[in-house]
């Protein structure tokens, strides 16, 4: 049992900032070659890490990545990239629900399947992480296209898992609890849903983004051969509650 990933090739979306520069990098500290993908630059991260390099995607066009694993074989995928728009569902417009569902689940649908080609073609084998959310089981607030999408991630998982565990592909998924990015700046702003927040996370703080980037590594290597399908909660405890 091993969980280096010597050798292998990781793909990381959303790699510049946040939960994704995070898993990048403790990606490369295990071994593993790291292809920092962003619509931003993602030059910061590929500094901090001694084998990577950028590759430009930008799920605005949800089919984006389908040439992204032809150059070279990739072994790891990480769906990172996602964005939120809060809204009450009254007043929710179609731009926010599109948007939304685009970037944070028809780009993870077709991400896995540019990857899944490409590692078929060659019969070789390779792992999924998809980064799901806390609102892949939960409701959420006056988030209604995140919640929808983040379910969605969780069902892609489980159905991908069907189709292709058996040919060497590992689905997973991670959900994180509430990180310190900067898609939670809005609620850490607000003193009462950050006191809110605090209260119920039994772990009695935010997570790190490099709280999920172990498990990103552990879910990627061949320690976590026999791991199918499964959506995984790094959450402090909150889902405990
Ligand atoms: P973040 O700091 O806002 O990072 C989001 C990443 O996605 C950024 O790299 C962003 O690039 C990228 N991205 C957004 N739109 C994109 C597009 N059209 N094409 C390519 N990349 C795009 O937030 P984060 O918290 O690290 O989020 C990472 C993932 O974790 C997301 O899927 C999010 O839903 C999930 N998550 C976060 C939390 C949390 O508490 N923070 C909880 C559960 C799940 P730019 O910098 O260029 O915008």
């Amino acid at each position: 049992m091993s969980f280096s990933l010597d050798g292998k090739t990781a793909l990381v979306t959303g790699a510049n900032t946040g939960i994704g520069q995070a898993i990048a990098v403790a990606m490369g500290a295990a071994g593993a070659r790291v292809i920092c993908a962003g619509r931003s630059s993602c030059a910061q991260t590929v500094e901090l890490i001694a084998d990577a390099r950028e590759l430009t995607l930008d799920f605005a066009d949800p089919m984006a990545a389908r040439d992204a694993f032809s150059d070279e074989p990739i072994d790891i995928l990480v769906n990172n990239a996602g964005i939120i728009r809060r809204g009450d569902s009254v007043d929710f417009t179609e731009a926010d629900w599109d948007d939304v569902m685009d970037v944070n689940l028809k780009a993870v649908f077709f991400t896995c399947q540019a990857f899944a080609r490409a590692v078929l073609a060659r019969n070789g084998s390779g792992k999924i992480v998809n980064i799901a959310s806390l609102l892949s089981f939960q409701g959420g607030i006056r988030v209604p296209s995140y919640t929808a999408a983040k379910h969605g991630v969780a069902g892609l998982t489980k159905i991908l898992t069907n189709e292709w565990a058996a040919k060497g592909i590992n689905v997973n998924a991670i959900a994180p609890g509430y990180i310190e990015t900067n898609n939670t700046e809005a609620l850490r702003a607000d003193p009462e849903r950050n006191k809110a927040i605090l209260e119920r996370i039994p772990a009695g703080r935010w997570g790190d983004a490099k709280d999920i980037a172990g498990t990103a590594v552990f879910l990627s290597s061949p320690a976590a051969d026999y791991i199918h399908g499964a959506v995984l909660n790094v959450d402090g405890g909150w889902l405990a509650r």
